[in-house]
């Protein structure tokens, strides 16, 4: 089938009629998942690698939908991108990790921050800084427990324009972590400009840091990176004891993975704090 022609339609194959009708079902559903109280928050430990402290958590959008089961959120945050529906459903994360956050120090556990993840829609959106200054003042919880996570590739889309908003966000007493890094393109000259607090090691380059002399060598040369900056390091998909130890000895801030827990629903995180704290 060498020779095809202009006007074939070979393209839509029945595979890609059914996925496109899964991506439109989807879209659908995804419109009323929210009024319908589908979604709801897990959080997942951020443990200091010095100590094994937890130091925070990262809030992890679920959707529960009724006949479907869980849909991951790899499967409909794009689709949320692409109609917009991801600026009412990021909203909701952000107020309800945060009114769990404050929760969870109002019931005597020691202070921890939130990371928040903030999509590229979401970040364009002029009014995000209001959104976060309403619902930081709605929840009380105070700005410096709150960590917004920005992908690299979208940071890096507009550089002065992502400048300017972070300052912004800063100016308010809140973190920034760079998420995904080391996947999207950064110039360090950019990196060093940016008003940052963290810097997140993506999990493709964590995997093999125990077996790939490449993915080692890039794991240490970013984390050497990020001190020069006095930039914060955090590694995630951190799942074995080599791996640990690996980001031990070059003195990673901080780690993320299943290797201590995965994200967890707010009373089984509950239960986490309590056992740790006894
Ligand atoms: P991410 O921000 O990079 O989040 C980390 C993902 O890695 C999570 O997947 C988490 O469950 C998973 N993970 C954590 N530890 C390990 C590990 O040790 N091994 C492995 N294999 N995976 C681990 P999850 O929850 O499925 O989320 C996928 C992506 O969906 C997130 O990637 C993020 O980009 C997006 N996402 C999730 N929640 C939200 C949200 O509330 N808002 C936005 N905008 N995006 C979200
Ligand atoms: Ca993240
Ligand atoms: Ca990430
Ligand atoms: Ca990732």
């Amino acid at each position: 089938a060498k020779e095809l022609g202009r006007n074939n339609f070979q393209f839509f194959t029945p595979s890609m009629n059914i996925k496109t009708l899964q991506r439109l079902k989807t879209e659908n559903n995804l419109r009323h998942a929210l009024e319908r109280k589908e979604f709801h928050v897990h959080y997942q430990p951020q443990i200091e690698v010095s100590t094994g402290r937890i130091l925070g958590v990262e809030a992890l959008v679920r959707w529960q939908h009724p006949t479907t089961g869980m849909i991951s959120p790899a499967e409909f945050i794009p689709i949320a991108e692409n109609t917009g529906l991801i600026i009412p459903i990021g909203e909701y994360v952000l107020r309800e990790a945060c009114t769990q956050n404050k929760a969870w120090q109002e019931a005597g556990f020691p202070p921890m921050r939130m990371a928040v993840n903030i999509s590229g829609r979401q970040f364009q959106q002029q009014t995000l800084v209001q959104t976060v200054e309403n619902v930081l003042r709605e929840t009380g919880l105070e700005p410096h427990w709150l960590e917004l996570e920005i992908t690299e590739s979208v940071a890096m889309q507009d550089v002065e324009f992502t400048n300017r908003m972070l300052l912004e966000l800063r100016k308010m007493g809140i973190s920034i972590a760079i998420d995904d890094f080391g996947t999207g393109y950064s110039s360090l000259n950019y990196l060093k400009r940016l008003p940052i607090d963290k810097i997140k090691i993506d999990r493709s380059f964590i995997g093999d840091i125990t077996i790939d002399p490449d993915d080692a060598s890039i794991v240490k040369t970013i984390i050497l990176l990020a001190h020069n900056l006095k930039l914060k390091v955090i590694a995630e998909g951190v799942e074995t004891i080599e791996q640990f130890e690996f980001l031990k000895a070059q003195n990673c801030d901080e780690l993320q993975g299943y290797l201590f827990s995965k994200p967890l629903p707010k009373n089984d995180l509950h239960q986490l704090l309590t056992k740790n704290n006894s």
